[in-house]
């Protein structure tokens, strides 16, 4: 029986949504799941759900910590309570060797650096010693799509990716772009506010500037406040995604 690949949702909100929890994705066939972007929210989440441990891979966007915040957490399970070290550790995919030194010198560092293992021996951990690193704007993955990164602009200076997962799904990431019309699927970020400093872009502008067949493959993500007061479907797109939505690709 052929394995189907699919996409599952851990967290959909925007950066401090407490009700959807931090956009985050898995890209799964049920025996590797790629993690996109970990959040601080999206380790718990996993706990909850029971899948943290099968998390075999892990690609990070960008590193606000909506999108990484959670990784310490996911680093310590693996390496203390799930013992996966060596070969065992799970594949981290990051843009380029710059944001990987960045993601550990600015973010990671403080807490995972300084460690003691079982024989109690004082550790100097690096980001190697959790994960398997692959720098590069491909990701390949046994059995899954490949995945293509590629800039996208949201903070002016600030290395950040959008992804084609497959010919067929785009996911904007955090971005001002609008999506292409070439993907079937699309999953979109966007905020429900105009102003001259956007970092996303806006609900209105996707409903002004997004042609109508494009709007009906469009789902949004990165959901912030007053998302429930929203009937994305009256305006022609195909939805908002909650977390726990499944999606096959
Ligand atoms: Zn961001």
């Amino acid at each position: 029986m052929e394995t189907k690949n699919y996409i599952e949702w851990i967290g959909t909100g925007a950066g401090l949504n407490p009700v959807l929890g931090n956009t985050s994705f898995l890209v799964s066939n049920g025996e590797r799941n790629l993690l996109v972007d970990c959040g601080f929210t999206v380790t718990l989440e996993l706990i909850k759900k029971g899948k943290l441990k099968d998390i075999t891979d892990v690609l990070i966007t960008h590193q606000h910590a909506d999108h990484i915040g959670g990784l310490e957490g996911l680093a310590f399970m693996d390496f203390f309570a799930y013992k996966k070290r060596g070969e065992a550790r799970p594949n981290m995919y990051l843009g380029s060797e710059q944001f990987a030194d960045d993601l550990w010198n600015n973010s990671l560092r403080g807490g995972l650096e300084k460690i003691q293992t079982d024989e109690n021996e004082p550790v100097n951990a690096i980001l190697e010693t959790y994960f398997k690193v692959h720098t590069g704007k491909t990701v390949s993955v046994d059995g899954l799509p490949e995945v293509q990164m590629f800039s996208a602009p949201h903070v002016v200076g600030m290395e950040n990716y959008g992804l084609r997962i497959g010919k067929d799904v785009y996911y904007s990431g955090d971005s001002l772009n609008l999506p292409p019309a070439d993907a079937k699927l699309i999953f979109q970020d966007c905020q429900f506010y105009e102003s001259k400093s956007d970092v996303h872009v806006s609900y209105a502008k996707l409903k002004r500037e997004l042609p109508a067949e494009v709007r009906a493959k469009t789902y949004l993500v990165h959901l912030g406040g007053g998302w429930d007061k929203i009937d994305p479907k009256a305006d022609g797109f195909a939805g908002f995604v909650k977390p726990g939505d499944k999606f096959e690709i």
